[in-house]
């Protein structure tokens, strides 16, 4: 067979793990590209660490660039447009033909859908956001602090948890606890809902404990200097407010028309195949129906990587003309810390009706969330 392109979209979670996973499958024959906008990835997970002091920028980020060790092409440029038609991308200058597409493009924020979210809130789903918060948290000695989550979807539903349990534990440090009042404010009806109640009433009940007040079925619709406006009616009161931004997919033309109406790309459950041939779409931008009927699997990095393996597969097998031996199965396993020195551990399996088991606060989930964000980061640089 001629050589063939490969073109994977987006550099994040996912499609790291297809790029180099591919080529790893395939030796050296074939053209993988990997296109991003940014030069620089990062270790999403470790943001909140990053808030409370405990990581910096360098420690957690890599450049882009020294994904070639493994054999691929990485290529910095933004996409404008799938072109069909011509089965090429469109690049801000350029335009790169593929024979084989994966879409990998994450998330956006919509930080506008919030009246008010830009201007006097921080976030925390962003390095800038993580670093300004961070300068900020350093001269707060007092007050109310307000961590918000704007709408669903949204990815890692275990991160706003963490987030205020570590601002708990940041406080206590500093000494200045007593004077700090912590308040999770979340749409959704407990924490975690995709997986089964006694999760979601667990971390309630780890927040309680450490006199955190979750506020569950509570929509914000604007942000003031100093207040949160609810869709009840209701304004809060806060001296600090950070807030998870409400996520979209992207533009009908970024997908090339493959999208819904909220910028998600339906995909094959099992394979990650989109409606076009030989296209796929995998990690946050994917839309995957729930294997157990109920709403769609939720967005987070450990799956994201999975379906980057899974279409890694599909790809050997239609390049080398094997069988391919992988399907998706939603499962992941992630650590939600619950302060810096020791966290709560999760395993799911999205294909049982009540899905999910926690594993009591220990140092060794700390030690093994450590060892994941090493092990990332060493992976594919
Ligand atoms: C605070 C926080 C904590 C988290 N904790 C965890 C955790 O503990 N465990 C876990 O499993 N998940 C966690 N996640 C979620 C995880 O990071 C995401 O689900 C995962 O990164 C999704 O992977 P992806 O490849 O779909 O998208 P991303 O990793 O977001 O990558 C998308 C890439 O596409 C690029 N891109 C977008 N548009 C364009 C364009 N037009 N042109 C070129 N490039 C473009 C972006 O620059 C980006 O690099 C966390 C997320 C956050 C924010």
């Amino acid at each position: 067979m001629k050589d063939k392109t490969v073109v994977i979209a987006g550099a994040g979670s996912g499609g790291l793990a297809a790029g180099i996973r591919l080529r790893e499958l395939i030796g050296g024959k074939h053209r993988i590209l990997v296109i991003d906008q940014q030069d620089t990835h990062t270790f999403w997970a470790s943001f909140p660490l990053l808030v409370t002091g405990h990581r910096t920028a360098d420690d957690i980020s890599r450049p882009l660039q020294d994904m070639e060790t493994h054999g691929v092409t990485f290529v910095q440029e933004r996409i404008r447009r799938i072109d069909w038609s011509k089965r090429r991308i469109d690049l801000q200058g350029d335009s790169l033909p593929f024979d084989y597409l994966v879409i990998a493009l994450g998330t956006r924020y919509d930080y506008h859908r919030i009246p008010g979210f830009s201007s006097h809130a921080y976030g925390f789903y962003e390095l800038s956001e993580c670093v300004r918060l961070n300068a900020t948290l350093s001269s707060f000695t007092g007050g109310t602090v307000a961590v918000f989550v704007a709408s669903l979807p949204y990815k890692c539903e275990g991160a706003p948890g963490e987030m205020v349990m570590l601002l708990d534990d940041y406080f206590r440090r500093r000494k200045v606890r007593h004077g700090v009042d912590i308040e999770l404010i979340t749409p959704e009806d407990r924490l975690t809902p995709s997986l089964q109640p006694a999760i979601g009433q667990e971390l309630g009940r780890l927040l309680a404990g450490r006199g955190i007040t979750l506020r569950t079925s509570a929509n914000v619709t604007a942000i003031g200097r100093d207040h949160l406006r609810l869709a009840s009616g209701e304004t809060i009161a806060a001296d600090l407010i950070i807030g998870v931004p409400p996520h979209s997919g992207h533009a009908a033309q970024t997908t090339g028309g493959l999208a819904d109406t909220e910028g998600w790309i339906p995909v094959d459950g099992a394979t990650m195949a989109t409606q076009e041939p030989g296209v796929w779409a995998i990690g946050d931008i994917a839309k995957i129906p729930s294997p157990v009927g109920k709403g769609w699997v939720p967005k987070s990095g450990s799956m994201a990587k999975l379906q980057g393996n899974v279409v890694a597969d599909q790809l050997r097998a239609t390049l080398l003309g094997r069988r391919p031996t992988g399907t998706f199965r939603a499962r992941s396993a992630c650590t939600v810390l619950v302060d810096a020195g020791r966290g709560v551990h999760i395993t799911t399996d999205y294909n049982s009706p009540l899905p999910g088991v926690l594993y009591s606060p220990s140092a060794l989930w700390q030690w093994e969330k450590r060892a994941v964000e090493t092990w990332w980061l060493h992976r594919w640089f």
